[in-house]
């Protein structure tokens, strides 16, 4: 954690400082050592938020982007009685999660459920591969419109961790790293759009900046659902059919029920 509380005030670690978790109120030492950032640990027990991990210079770097109070934004879990952090979380309700390890199918399916309106932003320098990757399937990119890519091997281009997704995936490829070249792709942020029902993978090439504008100024979410649009439409398709077939199954138990009632077997002689 960045910040806890101390004598009142959210506060980030120093050597010999003690406070109180914003989340479950125990008492939390700072760790200032050499290895890892700076942070705030609790005394007794484990971290409180289950989905919580080691932060790195890279997260607090993407934090700092973004006003204080907009970071390590605590959210009850009315599921499990936990409480969630979320690493940055607007005033209008969207959160961005920062995520430099391996996440698992199943946490990241919980974690979009419970933030719902929410993207990832991914270290993408965790895995040397990645980038090499990316590279090589970023020429076969067909432009849908300024800025806008379609993918139709989405496989040989992402982790398929992040394929899963039902939220924008944000991949940063820089991370941390100093580049001069102004024209290296690593610049731009590539966020995926949700695919698992358009089919093929919509990617944009994002400027940190606009990013970053676009979340101050409230316009990512508008934003975003534009891209997001064919997606909820499928949705709303697959639903329907499901109705359908739903009412259809029903007419059919029905209709049996009534055929068993008033025609019932014939004896064999
Ligand atoms: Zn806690």
């Amino acid at each position: 954690m960045r910040f806890a509380m101390v004598d009142g005030n959210k506060v980030i670690a120093e050597p010999g400082l003690k406070g109180f978790c914003p989340g479950c109120s125990q008492p939390v030492a700072a760790k200032c050592g050499g290895e890892r950032v700076h942070h705030w640990a609790h005394s007794r027990n484990k971290m409180c938020d289950t989905w919580w991990e080691p932060e790195t210079e890279w997260h607090r770097t993407w934090k700092s982007k973004f006003p204080e109070d907009w970071q390590e934004i605590y959210l009850p879990d009315e599921q499990t009685g936990e409480k969630h952090i979320a690493d940055v979380r607007t005033s209008d309700g969207f959160v961005i999660e920062f995520q430099h390890s391996h996440i698992n199918p199943l946490e990241l399916k919980s974690r979009e459920m419970f933030y719902k309106n929410m993207a990832w932003v991914v270290d993408a320098t965790r895995l040397k591969r990645d980038y090499p990757r990316f590279l090589k399937a970023r020429k076969s990119f067909t432009i849908e419109k300024k800025g806008i890519f379609r993918i139709n091997d989405l496989g040989g281009c992402f982790p398929s961790a992040w394929r899963k997704s039902y939220v924008p995936v944000i991949f940063d490829f820089r991370g941390n790293e100093t580049i001069s070249d102004a024209n290296d792709l690593r610049h731009p942020l590539y966020c995926l759009f949700p695919y698992q029902i358009v089919g093929c993978g919509l990617v944009a090439e994002i400027s940190r900046k606009a990013f970053i504008n676009a979340v101050y100024n409230g316009k990512w979410t508008e934003k975003a659902l534009i891209f997001m649009k064919p997606y909820f439409e499928a949705m709303k398709e697959r639903e329907a059919l499901r109705e359908r077939l739903k009412s259809l199954e029903l007419g059919l138990a029905f209709n049996k029920f009534v055929r068993s009632r008033n025609y019932p077997k014939r004896k064999r002689f």
